[in-house]
């Protein structure tokens, strides 16, 4: 059984070792859009595959595919729902973040800037490299502290101060940095999971208002599951 593992997570990092312990031939796929990733155990590969064609082609060296992909990489998921016709793709996904009633929910980015802009002056951005153009209209004149693993392409406003750092982060760390910048409104993704979740309970703390950008629905039609042990269960029974 060969298989594929759609990466770029916690989660697909634990998968790939528990299925290389149990003797599974598992190749974990990334992006490779950060510059240091993380490397799971065993085999990986590196680079997108060419759209849903590209997929598809490389689909005939495996008999299974784990999409366990980040809640918000909408495309990959896509293109492996659309791929995985002839054989079994399972989706792992993590859940998110049980809801506070204190946060503000935004159903885009766009709509966060807008929420952010309304909530303060001096916004704490955590939204990943790849969204931040989309606060600039909104947020471009603010003292943002935008939080990012790497340095974004695009230039960002002058107003804008660049924090380059990658999780799992601290209650205490987190509570210095938002404090050192008097952060007065914190951005997120609905992530999910423990890494990144310390800058919630700093904000509960300090008192600052948290706007929260809703994921996406997940892929119709594939079974999903919402744990690794769940997913090793289903890549395991497989054979
Ligand atoms: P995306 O928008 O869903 O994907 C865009 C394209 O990147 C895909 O069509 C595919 O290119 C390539 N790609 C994405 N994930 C890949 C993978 N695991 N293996 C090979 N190619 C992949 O993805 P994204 O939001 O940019 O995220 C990129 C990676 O970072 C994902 O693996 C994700 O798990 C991880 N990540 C994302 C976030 C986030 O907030 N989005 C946060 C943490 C980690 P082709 O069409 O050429 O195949």
């Amino acid at each position: 059984m060969r298989l594929l593992l759609l990466g770029g997570t916690s989660e697909a990092r634990e998968l790939a070792a528990l299925l290389v312990e149990a003797g599974v031939d598992v190749t974990t796929s990334l992006a490779g859009r950060v510059a240091r990733p993380r490397l799971p155990v065993g085999r990986v590969r590196i680079g997108g595959f060419g759209g849903v064609p590209g997929l598809r082609a490389a689909l005939a060296s495996y008999d299974a595919v784990v999409d366990a992909t980040h809640p918000f990489a909408l495309g990959m998921t896509a293109n492996a729902a659309a791929a995985c016709t002839d054989l079994p793709l399972l989706r792992l996904e993590r859940p998110g973040w049980d809801p506070d009633p204190a946060w503000r929910y935004a159903a885009t980015h766009e709509e966060a800037a807008e929420r952010a802009a309304g909530l303060g002056e001096r916004p704490f951005l955590t939204v990943g490299r790849q969204e931040l153009a989309r606060f600039v209209p909104r947020l471009g004149r603010r003292a943002v502290l935008a939080r990012v693993v790497d340095v974004p392409e695009a230039a960002l406003p002058g107003t804008w101060s660049l924090l380059t750092s990658r999780g799992p982060y601290t209650l205490d760390g987190e509570l210095d940095l938002m404090g050192g910048h008097r952060a007065d409104v914190l951005v997120t993704k609905d992530s999910g999971g423990a890494y990144t979740w310390p800058k919630m309970e700093a904000a509960r703390t300090l008192g600052v208002p948290v706007v929260v950008v809703r994921r996406p629905p997940g892929p119709t039609g594939v079974p999903t599951v919402h744990d690794v042990a769940a997913a090793f269960a289903w890549a395991t029974a497989l054979g």
